[in-house]
């Protein structure tokens, strides 16, 4: 094992130690020569191996960057300044909040959203144009700052450890609405923070979660070299999963939402192609042959867009 990764004794869905190897691939994987590879290996040559809960399906990488060394997958560029107007005009957000329009029903007049990881702050700005009293959360202090210079309001620096203070910053006892995007797959305990989070719900409160999508064509046609496996990703959920996890938290799953299988074989053939390429590439430039520009290592890595939203619904 690297000096920054360490194992993860139990399924954070149902507490089993007993695991099986799915995919492992080893340091140099992608040679560092040849590839930059920061969300793959942090750049620091570990391995990756993704296991399986042998009891419940739970799907996770096993060992894992230890928590102070995350910092090494997460290198993004920061924007300094965000076109408000711009960004709200073309969001990516349209079959996330059709679903918000049809299954999130609430009596309040503005009931209070929190998005989790929100980065910017742009699912709350288009949730308050929706009528929301719109909040988000984002761990990255660079991005909260330059949440409030481009005019978002409502960017609170934190994680969900940092939850009573944000409800009480803003004087709300209630969130009706949890969202997160491409935020669960990143977490180091989910259930622990899906958990916080529903201390702040009611029955009939909802969240609304997208992650990527383990059940997904994308993931059985292409296996371990799915585009979607790296390091950032500590856990993968399919819809059988999502429905367990959220049961255990005392929601039920009204509506789920995924990649439709006719937009996956548009792109097949294209896809197919590119990681074909990519796999005879891989092998020329791991060699140390070519001395090229460095490669993004996920360039040509396969995804048919695999993503599942779900609406959870807390219970009585
Ligand atoms: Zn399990």
């Amino acid at each position: 094992m690297h000096p920054y990764q360490e194992s993860v004794g139990t399924c954070n869905a149902c507490g089993s130690n007993q695991q099986r190897v799915r995919h492992h691939m080893p340091a140099g994987f992608y040679a560092h020569h040849a590839y930059t590879t920061y969300p793959w290996d942090g750049a620091q040559q570990a391995s990756l191996t993704i296991v399986q809960c042998v009891d419940c399906g739970l799907i996770f990488q096993n060992p894992r960057f230890k928590a102070e060394q995350l910092g090494l997958l997460y290198t993004d560029r920061v924007e300094e300044h965000i076109d408000k107007e711009k960004e709200v005009s073309r969001h990516k957000f349209k079959p996330l909040l059709d679903l918000i329009q049809q299954h999130v029903k609430s009596a309040e007049a503005s009931p209070v959203s929190m998005d989790i990881g929100t980065r910017y702050g742009l699912l709350p700005e288009v949730l308050r144009r929706m009528g929301f009293d719109a909040h988000g959360i984002e761990y990255n202090p660079l991005c909260v700052d330059v949440a409030a210079r481009s005019g978002f309001v409502n960017v609170h620096q934190g994680t969900v450890d940092n939850l009573h203070a944000v409800m009480n910053q803003i004087g709300k006892e209630r969130i009706q609405l949890v969202t997160m995007t491409d935020v669960i797959e990143h977490l180091l305990d989910p259930m622990a923070d899906l958990r916080a989070l529903s201390m702040f719900q009611q029955a009939g409160d909802h969240m609304v979660i997208q992650t990527v999508d383990a059940g997904s064509w994308g993931y059985r046609l292409f296996g371990k070299w799915w585009y979607h496996l790296h390091a950032q990703h500590t856990y993968y959920f399919d819809e059988t999963m999502l429905r367990r996890y959220f049961h255990e938290l005392g929601y039920d799953i009204t509506a789920v939402l995924k990649v439709r299988r006719m937009n996956n074989l548009t792109i097949l053939g294209k896809v197919w192609r590119e990681f074909k390429q990519h796999q005879r590439d891989r092998i020329r430039l791991n060699s140390g042959a070519e001395q090229a520009k460095k490669k993004w290592f996920a360039e040509g890595r396969p995804t048919l867009f695999d993503i599942i939203t779900v609406v959870a619904r807390k219970r009585s």
